[in-house]
Formats: C-alpha cells, structure tokens, sequence
C-alpha cells in the first residue's frame, strides 16, 4: 500500500527525495522529537537540511499536512498537530513509527482484533457455503505449505494464499475487500518473524484443521480452528495479543 502522490509521475530522483523528507519530518514527530504544538524550522533551514527547492519541500509538507501531522498556514510558521489529529492508520504514519519505535501497541491490537472478526466471520460462511472446488484449491494451497517447511518466506506467503481463498469460499465480497488491507497495514506495525521449521510444522497442523472442519462443513469445528490458529499467531507477535481474539 503506497501513497499515489508520493509515487506520481516525478522523475525518481525527485521522488526519493520527496519520499525521505516525508519520512524523517513524520518520523520525528511520531517519535515526540518534534511536540505536539511546535514550530518546525523554518522553510529555509528544512530546504538546507534536505538540499531541495522550497516547491519541493511545499509539496512534501502539503503531504504531511494532508495526514494531520502539521498544520500549514499562510504566514505562521507550520507547527505539529496533536496526536488526535493523526491519520493513525495512515501507511506513512504507521511506517515512521515503526522505524522510529514508537507504534503504540493498541494500534497493532486494534488492526489484530478488526482482522480477527472478520477471519472468524468468513471461516463461518466458508463452512456452510465452500463448494468442491473450493475444498479442492484450499487442499492444494495446504500441499504447497506441506512442500515448504524449510523455506519460510515461500510457507508465509502460501499461508497468506490459504487465508484469501478461505476468504473467496465465503462467498462474502465485502470481507473479501475489507480483510486486505487490514492485513497490509498490520504489517506496517508489527516486525517480521524468523519461524523455525518446528513452528512451521504447527501452523500447518493450524491450516489443515481448519480445512478439515469447512470439508465436513462444521461452522463451530471451523471457528474453533480458526481462532486456535488466530491465538497461535497473536502469540507469537506479542503475548498481549494471543489473548485478545473477540468472542464473537
Ligand atoms: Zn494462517
């Protein structure tokens, strides 16, 4: 997930460069550096300090105000804004806070929790309505997580395949929509794991169970399985969050 007007059609050197201001001014006000209500240096010593043209920090300033980081007004110096008025969700305030550590662990919890109901609710909807060929993908999906046991970057991303055609077997199109990029912005917020082939071995057991249960169309067997698996990976995160599926 990127923002357009940081990827729009500048030449690439411009762009970096745009793209480095936005981050280090969002990085230092995410990490209270700069506080809530104060100036930022003036528009000279920031062109200075990045070695860029004052349209060129304008524009990168004009993105950042656009997230509620600072407010920009004609004549004042530009000052930060109040944590309240963040764009919390935002890619670029989630990135600068994880760089900076400063990513407010409810953030990560709340993203876990939103991405949980909708887990479990489409784990629901897939064991009533999967249809054979769904079974048939999803079994296929798992034998490629079976083949991919000492090659962890090839087993993440079959285990996220697993996740998206469970979500398809749902046959709900709005969860479908809605789970993405709560995933995508959840990894904005939490590091990535190094999971030894033992782990590996577990959640597999994890997917197939789930598979077991929607084959034998088992709405309770399935959810139970999902929200296993869900605590399972909450666990290995963050212990906070291994408790914290909704029971619902
Ligand atoms: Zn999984």
């Amino acid at each position: 997930m990127q923002d357009k007007r940081l990827t729009a059609k500048l030449p690439s050197e411009k762009r970096d460069v745009r793209a480095r201001m936005v981050r280090e001014i969002a990085g230092r006000i995410v990490s209270g550096a700069w506080r809530s209500g104060a100036a930022l240096p003036s528009e000279s010593a920031l062109c200075a300090k990045f070695g860029v043209a004052r349209s060129s920090l304008r524009e990168a300033l004009r993105i950042l105000a656009e997230k509620g980081l600072i407010e920009v007004r004609h004549g004042f110096r530009t000052r930060v804004r109040a944590y309240e008025c963040w764009d919390f969700l935002d890619p670029v305030v989630l990135g600068a806070r994880r760089e900076t550590g400063s990513m407010p662990s409810s953030v990560t919890q709340e993203l876990f929790e939103a991405g949980a109901v909708i887990e479990l609710a489409a784990t629901a909807l897939a064991a009533q309505r999967a249809r054979v060929e769904d079974c048939v993908r999803l079994a296929t999906v798992l034998e490629k997580m079976r083949h991919s046991m000492n090659r962890p970057i090839r087993f993440g991303w079959a285990a996220l395949e697993f996740h998206r055609a469970l979500l398809q077997a749902s046959q709900n199109r709005v969860l479908i929509r809605m789970a993405d990029p709560i995933r995508d912005l959840l990894g904005y917020t939490v590091p990535g794991i190094d999971a030894p082939a033992a782990t590996l071995q577990l959640v597999y057991q994890e997917h197939a169970a789930i598979l077991k249960a929607l084959r034998a169309h088992d709405v309770h067997g399935a959810r139970e399985a999902m929200r296993v698996h869900l605590s399972s990976i909450g666990l290995r995160y963050a212990p906070h969050l291994g408790s914290s599926i909704p029971n619902c």
